[in-house]
C-alpha cells in the first residue's frame, strides 16, 4: 500500500504517497484512538461520484465527538479534501479513507497535549469478498469474540481500536475456512459483522438488529429506505443466530462489502443457499443507486468535477 504513484491528502495539502508516512511514535499507533470512514465512488455515465458523502462525513464528526477528539477543519473541507483525492489520483471508481489520529508530541494515556492529524487517501478497490461473493453468497461463523460492550468501547464511533475486536473475529473466521465473522453482542445475540451489518428476510420481511452494540451503517440505511420503497417492510429487532439460520435470505451490508448475500452460518445453508430473489432486487437496487443508473436518490451521489 505504501509503495506507489499517487496523492494523498494529509493536514491540508496533497503531499506525494510516499511520502505520507508519520513518526512510529504517534499516539494513534499505540493506543488505537482514532476515528475514521470507509467511503466509496463509483463510476458514472458523468463521471466519477461519492456515494453518501455528507453522510460518510457527519458520521466521521460524530465519532470524533463520541471519542472527545475535536477535528481541525470543517465537514466542507473534508468533502473537498475526499473529492480531491478521488479527482487527482485520476480514479473512475475507488475506496476513500478519511482518519483522524493524534500526533507524536506525548506518550502516555493523557491525550491533552496532543495534536490531531487528518488524512484522506483513495485507491480502486473491487468487491471487498471477491466478486464471487456478490452473486453466489458466503460462508459465515459465529465468532467466539463478542462485539463491544456499549459501555466498553463505543460502538457507534467509528474509531480506530475498535478493530481489534474485528481484526480478531475476521481473522478467526478465516482461519476455520469461513469467509467471515458474525459477532454476537454480550447477550448473545446478533449484533454484526466484522465491518458489516446484517439482515435477514422471512417470509417476505426484512429484519435486522437494532443498532445497540452495531455500527450506524450508512448501507443499512439506504437498504432500508429503498425496501420501505419497494413496500417490504423492514423490523429492528433483536435477532438469535438460529434465526439467522432458519432465515429464507441473509445478507451483509457495508460500503466495502456492498451487499453480500450469506449463505451459509456455521454450516447451516440459509434457504437454497443461493443468493434470494428479495437480496437480488435490493444488491440490484442498490447497484443502481450507486452508478448514479437509478433516477432515484440522485441526491445521494456528489459528482466529482
Ligand atoms: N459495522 C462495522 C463494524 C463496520 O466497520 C462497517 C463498515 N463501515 C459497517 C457496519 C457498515 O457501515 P457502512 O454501511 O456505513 O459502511
Amino acid at each position: 500500500m505504501a509503495d506507489r504513484d499517487g496523492l494523498i491528502w494529509y493536514d491540508g495539502k496533497m503531499v506525494p504517497w510516499r511520502d505520507a508516512t508519520t513518526h512510529v511514535l504517534t499516539h494513534t499507533l499505540h493506543y488505537g484512538m482514532g476515528v475514521f470512514e470507509g467511503v466509496r465512488a463509483y463510476k458514472t455515465a458523468e463521471g466519477p461520484a461519492i456515494f453518501r458523502l455528507q453522510d460518510h462525513t457527519d458520521r466521521l464528526f460524530r465519532s470524533a465527538h463520541i471519542l472527545g477528539m475535536k477535528l481541525p477543519y470543517t465537514k466542507a473541507q473534508l468533502n473537498q479534501a475526499q473529492l480531491d483525492a478521488i479527482k487527482l489520483n485520476g480514479l473512475e471508481s475507488g475506496y476513500i479513507r478519511p482518519m483522524a489520529f493524534y500526533g507524536a508530541e506525548a506518550m502516555g494515556i493523557s491525550a491533552r497535549t496532543l495534536s490531531t492529524h487528518v488524512i484522506v487517501a483513495a485507491w480502486p478497490w473491487g468487491a471487498y469478498l471477491g466478486a464471487e461473493a456478490l452473486e453466489k453468497g458466503i460462508r459465515v461463523k459465529t465468532s467466539s469474540f463478542t462485539r463491544h460492550h456499549v459501555n466498553i468501547t463505543m460502538c457507534k464511533a467509528k474509531a480506530n481500536g475498535n478493530y481489534m475486536n474485528s481484526i480478531l473475529a475476521n481473522r478467526e473466521a478465516e482461519q476455520d475456512g469461513y469467509d467471515e465473522a458474525l459477532l454476537l453482542d454480550v447477550d448473545g445475540f446478533v449484533a454484526e459483522g466484522s465491518g458489516e451489518n446484517i439482515f435477514i428476510v422471512r417470509k417476505g420481511k426484512l429484519y435486522t438488529p437494532d443498532l445497540t452494540s452495531a455500527l450506524e451503517g450508512i448501507t443499512r440505511d439506504t437498504i432500508v429506505q429503498l425496501a420501505g420503497e419497494l413496500g417490504i417492510e423492514v423490523v429492528e429487532k433483536r435477532i438469535t443466530r438460529d434465526e439467522v439460520y432458519t432465515a429464507d435470505e441473509a445478507f451483509f451490508t457495508g460500503t466495502a462489502a456492498e451487499v453480500t448475500p450469506i449463505r451459509e452460518l456455521d454450516n447451516r445453508m440459509i434457504g437454497e443457499g443461493v443468493r434470494g430473489p428479495v437480496t437480488t432486487r435490493l444488491q440490484q437496487l442498490y447497484f443502481d443507486c450507486v452508478t448514479g443508473k437509478s433516477e432515484q436518490h440522485r441526491d445521494w451521489l456528489t459528482f466529482v468535477k
